[in-house]
């Protein structure tokens, strides 16, 4: 556990994100009731529960959430478009939705006051990471359905700094907005960092000319060596926070100055760790798929949703901090993105980390899944840094061999390298898609 703190320890809600765990669970338990009540409204629960033979005031201690029912993702389009909504229309404030770009999203409603809670759920991650009242933040998340945008702007308004709403895309501008208004704090996904990253790098952008100090990246899963390649080629500090839409967006999780992992806001969310296939509790600290049931939302409220998401909830003391909430790991990647290679499991995640030790490899990758014989076959298509690119065959050859020993210590595959020049790959404004499955395509 780090004992360090990287920047200055300040909290926003000291005494809730502080409070004795006793006092915490308590709070918990008598939370999770309410929501319990909420949710027995909605015909959805009202029918899983009578199927179990569950009653809705029978919770008693905090480990009879184990008698709720899942929720997933299918059941938001199975009760679309507002099945999961308890309060009546004149209640609900806003409307947000799901990230995916293709289909129906999945919409998310708040009242007043889940806007309001949702305000300090952000501020909480936002000033543990840096941000001050007298900062001005550039929001590059995509403002719209997207609960990144207004989450975050919602949160820092609250901490009271300046606010430059710029939205994503069209990286030229937001540089010399960068550039005009000198920003200290930059909102955006973390492979939007990226693209950012290099057109400043390449773009013979003096540094001075921009007051970036912090970043607050969250939407998709990056790794702990992505972090270092931002912050060492921007000179800032990068922070994590996690969220999903279906259980109100950001302000779930997020980091503290210790970067101890990211602490979950344990009074308004309870977090479990499930094996997948069993949907069993993994032991303490073990990965799973993360369940996350949100104890205060008023207009939709979801109880147990199976995020998809693989990570670990870490069971090994208090953090520096003080802050007294258990923290998560980063995410590792989610049931639905892990693929079957010839009998292994891999994660993106895996090939990215490996990946980045190797000086010679830039940030962009895309990976191909493909089925060219009988057997599958992973495609890592690589961009080099442009210093690294070679006309020597064998020394291509040799980074080659350098990137298939990372990748084959990280995944115990061999996978085929393909080196391609600068700037070939595709760029992301929001959540990036680096996975191809060329498998299920059929011609
Ligand atoms: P959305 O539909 O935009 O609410 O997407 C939520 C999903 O984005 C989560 O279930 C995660 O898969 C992913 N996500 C959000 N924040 C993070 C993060 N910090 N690290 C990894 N994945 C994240
Ligand atoms: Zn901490």
């Amino acid at each position: 556990m780090n004992t360090v703190p990287v920047i200055e320890n300040r909290f926003w809600q000291h005494d809730a994100e502080c409070m004795p765990r006793p006092q915490l669970e308590s709070l918990q338990l008598q939370r999770l009731r309410e929501a319990v009540a909420r949710a027995s409204a909605l015909p959805f629960y009202q029918k899983k529960f009578k199927e179990s033979g569950f009653s809705p005031d029978s919770i008693k201690t905090l480990d009879d959430i184990r008698r709720l029912p899942f929720t997933l993702k299918a059941d938001f389009r199975d009760n679309y478009p507002l099945g999961f909504v308890a309060v009546p229309r004149s209640e609900v404030s806003r409307f947000q939705g799901t990230s995916g770009t293709t289909g129906k999203p999945t919409w998310t409603a708040y009242t007043r006051g889940d806007v309001d809670r949702w305000a300090d759920l952000c501020a909480r991650f936002l000033v543990s990471g840096g941000l001050r009242p007298e900062h001005t933040v550039q929001i590059s998340f995509g403002f719209g359905l997207f609960t990144g945008g207004f989450g975050l702007h919602n949160g820092i308004q609250r901490v009271g700094a300046a606010i430059i709403p710029i939205s994503s895309g069209n990286s030229a501008r937001q540089i010399m907005t960068m550039q005009d208004l000198r920003p200290e704090v930059l909102i955006c996904t973390p492979s939007y960092a990226l693209k950012l990253m290099d057109d400043i790098l390449s773009g013979n952008i003096d540094r001075a000319s921009i007051a970036l100090e912090h970043a607050h990246f969250g939407g998709e899963p990056w790794t702990e060596s992505m972090r270092e390649r931002i912050e060492s080629g921007l000179g800032i500090r990068c922070w994590n926070n996690y969220g999903m839409a279906e259980c109100g967006g950001p302000g779930i999780a997020g980091e503290c100055a210790y970067r101890n992992g990211m602490h979950i806001q344990e009074d308004h969310y309870i977090f479990e760790v499930i094996d997948p296939d069993t949907l069993e509790p993994v032991k303490p600290g073990e990965k799973g798929e993360i369940v996350v049931t949100p104890l205060t939302r008023e207009a939709m409220p979801v109880l147990r949703y199976r995020t998809r998401d693989i990570g670990i909830v870490y069971d090994d003391g208090e953090c520096p901090c003080g802050r007294t909430t258990r923290r998560m790991s980063r995410i590792m990647g989610r049931t639905d993105d892990m693929l079957i290679i010839r009998g292994v499991n891999v994660f993106p995640s895996q090939i990215e980390s490996a990946l980045m030790q190797c000086k010679a490899v830039s940030p962009h990758y895309m990976i191909e899944v493909s089925r060219p014989k009988a057997l599958d076959e992973i495609t890592v298509h690589i961009e080099m840094e442009p210093s690294f690119f070679s006309d020597s065959m064998r020394e291509m050859q040799q980074i080659r061999e350098n990137i298939d020993r990372a990748i084959y210590g990280a995944t115990g595959l061999h996978m085929v390298i393909n080196l391609v020049s600068p700037n070939t790959l595709e760029r992301f404004e929001g959540k990036s898609k680096r996975v191809k499955d060329l498998r299920n395509l059929k011609f």
